[in-house]
C-alpha cells in the first residue's frame, strides 16, 4: 500500500489538493482511503457532498465512556464511502483545552491499523491530509511512526506557506534518517501570483533537493466544486482543472523519489532567496 502524506500550512488548500488527488487516483482504478489528520475534521467534506463525517476519536471516546476499548469500535462507524467510491476517515481532535492534537491523530491512525481497516477495504493508496503549521512532536508523529512514507509539501507564493513548507522539510530531514519516510515533492496551490510562483517554487524545490511535481492554478472551477461538495474530476470531468488533477495523480503514482531534504536552516537565507526572486519578478 502506498502511504502518501500531504503537509502544508493551514488554509493553503491541503484538503482541496488531497480530495481532488484522491478522486483522480480513484478514477485511475486505485482503491483510495483519504484520512483527514486535522482536528478541524473538514478534510473529507469535498468528497462527502459538503458534510462532516464522524471522527475516529469521537467514537473512541464513546467506547471509553461505556467502559470498552478501541477493539469495540465497528469500522462502519469510522470509515465511510463517498458517493464517488472513495473511503473516508477523519481522525478528529482532542477536547478543546485538553490533550495533544498530534497524539490524538496518532491514536486514530493506530486504531485504523489495529482494526485492519486498510486490508478490510483492500486499500492500495492511503492519503493523509496533515496540518503542518506547527511541526511539533505531535504533528510529526505520522512520519515518525511510519504512517506517512511519501511526503508532499503544499505551498503557494505566500511567504508564510513557504516558511511552513521549509519547516516541515526540516522535520522530515530529522525524522527520515530513522526510517523509510522521505520527501517526495512540492505541489504549488496558486494564490494567483502565477509568474512569481513559476519562478520561485521550482527553485525552492531544487534547493530542498526534491521534485516540483505540479502547479495547480487558482480557479473558479475548483472553487465551485468545493462549494458543491464534489471533486473536480466528478463535477467538471472535461475541464482543464480535472486534467491537472489527473496529471498530479499520474505524477505521484510514477514518482519514486523519496529524499532526505536539504532545507534552509537560516531564516535570513530563506527571506533573501524569496525577496531576490520577488524583486526580479516585479521588474
Ligand atoms: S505536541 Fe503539538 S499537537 Fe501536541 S500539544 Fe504540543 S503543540 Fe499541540
Amino acid at each position: 500500500m502506498r502511504q502518501i502524506a500531504i503537509y502544508g500550512k493551514g488554509g493553503i488548500g491541503k484538503s482541496t489538493i488531497s480530495s481532488n488527488l484522491s478522486a483522480a487516483l480513484h478514477e485511475m482504478g486505485h482503491t483510495v482511503m483519504q484520512v483527514g489528520c486535522d482536528p478541524k475534521r473538514d478534510s473529507t467534506r469535498i468528497l462527502a457532498e459538503g458534510k462532516f463525517i464522524p471522527a475516529v476519536l469521537e467514537e473512541h471516546r464513546e467506547q471509553l465512556r461505556i467502559g470498552k476499548d478501541e477493539y469495540a469500535i465497528n469500522l462502519k462507524n469510522i470509515v465511510f464511502k463517498s458517493p464517488g467510491g472513495i473511503y473516508l476517515v477523519e481522525a478528529g481532535g482532542p477536547e478543546p483545552g485538553i490533550g495533544c492534537a498530534g497524539r490524538g491523530v496518532l491514536t486514530a491512525l493506530q486504531i485504523l491499523k489495529d482494526l485492519k481497516a486498510f486490508s478490510t477495504y483492500n486499500i492500495d493508496v492511503a492519503i493523509y491530509d496533515v496540518l503542518g503549521d506547527v511541526v511539533c512532536g505531535g504533528f510529526s508523529m505520522p512520519i515518525r511512526e511510519g504512517f506517512a512514507e511519501e511526503i508532499y509539501l503544499i505551498c503557494s507564493g505566500g511567504f508564510m506557506s513557504i516558511y511552513a513548507a521549509n519547516n516541515i522539510a526540516r522535520a522530515v530531514q530529522r525524522l527520515a534518517k530513522r526510517g523509510d519516510a522521505g520527501l517526495a515533492g512540492i505541489i504549488c496551490n496558486s494564490n494567483g501570483d502565477e509568474a512569481f510562483e513559476h519562478a520561485f517554487i521550482p527553485a525552492f524545490a531544487k534547493r530542498l533537493g526534491t521534485p516540483f511535481v505540479q502547479f495547480v492554478p487558482r480557479s473558479p472551477v475548483i472553487q465551485a466544486c468545493e462549494l458543491g461538495g464534489r471533486p473536480v474530476v466528478e463535477y467538471a470531468p472535461d475541464s482543464q482543472e480535472a486534467e491537472i488533477f489527473r496529471n498530479l495523480a499520474k505524477a505521484i503514482i510514477e514518482n519514486d523519489s523519496r529524499v532526505i531534504p536539504t532545507p534552509i536552516n537560516d531564516l535570513a537565507e530563506l527571506e533573501t532567496m524569496y525577496r531576490q526572486c520577488l524583486v526580479k519578478d516585479k521588474k
